[in-house]
């Protein structure tokens, strides 16, 4: 059949729809940093449109920033290795709870690796064991230290990277499986650092302080909300120099690192929260979550 001028120009017409549709929708996909992510680590979504993203059946609104809407998304370390989907929704779809139109999600997918952790055996004394078995005062932290993060603030409170908080010796990375006189205990989801006792610990950025007291296992213990739902935390201080509702500089001194609560020697554990959830801290050294 031989094609009219009529048909061509139906045809280019099609074309060149098909094509700007492309462009739109790849304009309004969202992007992934980093590009290569392992169990553990923080994703920041960008977008340049208003709206809330979804990963693993959790949502997450995305905030303003620099005229870009983003959010930092946490991979937990016990997710699987492989290919994920992550959902972009227009905000409306939140605000007013509507389902939302098939072709207005956006969708992108994610390779998350697996990290290979190791394994600690540590030894302590009978006395130090059996304080891991408290479970009345464990839960008794876990109230205090998730309390002190609910509610965090939104708008980021930061806008450089993150510095290592104290000099030392990397004992226990994050992710190791620890067993304790031999007996399975839990995983690491902190990052240990030996260092002598009296060591100044620094504020790893700008923050407000939202917990500075002394909890069971985590002995004297600060929390720093950074806004971006982000939060540090640094435990077993020998003593605390910030007090709850002051806002903090990266480099204060808010602690020294001491050997309180359940410790076999002077040393910081290190976590940092994203949504809550406990990320890898390494991911943060020398870093800028909000433009990795
Ligand atoms: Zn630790």
């Amino acid at each position: 059949m031989r094609m009219n001028k009529y048909m061509l120009v139906i045809l280019f017409t099609v074309v060149v729809a098909i094509t700007i549709g492309m462009t739109i929708s790849e304009v309004t996909l969202f992007s992934i940093h980093p590009s290569v992510t392992y169990q553990g680590d923080t994703m920041l979504l960008q977008s340049s449109r208003e709206g809330w993203v979804e990963f693993n059946g959790e949502k997450y609104q995305l905030q303003t920033l620099n005229h870009q809407y983003v959010a930092l998304v946490p991979i937990p370390l016990n997710q699987k290795p492989g290919t994920y989907e992550i959902l972009w929704h227009p905000i409306e779809t939140l605000i007013h709870g509507n389902i939302t139109a098939l072709q207005e999600i956006k969708k992108a997918k994610v390779v998350i690796n697996k990290k290979e952790f190791s394994t600690q055996y540590l030894e302590v004394t009978k006395e130090q064991q059996t304080m891991v078995y408290n479970d009345e005062k464990i839960k008794e932290d876990r109230i205090k230290y998730t309390g002190a993060m609910k509610n965090p603030i939104e708008e980021p409170l930061f806008k450089e990277e993150f510095i290592q908080p104290v000099e030392g010796r990397i004992t226990t990375m994050y992710g190791y499986t620890r067993y304790i006189n031999g007996v399975l205990d839990s995983t690491h989801q902190a990052m240990d650092i030996a260092a002598p006792m009296g060591t100044p610990i620094l504020a790893p950025n700008h923050g407000k302080i939202v917990l500075a007291a002394e909890l069971y296992l985590s002995g004297n213990r600060v929390i720093i909300d950074h806004g971006g739902t982000l939060h540090t935390s640094f435990s077993h201080l020998s003593k605390l120099n910030v007090s709850v509702g002051e806002y903090v500089k990266k480099g204060d001194i808010i602690g020294w690192v001491g050997s309180t609560g359940f410790s076999t020697g002077p040393h910081l554990h290190h976590a940092v929260y994203v949504h809550g959830y406990p990320v890898n801290p390494e991911q943060f050294f020398g870093a800028n979550p909000l433009s990795w």
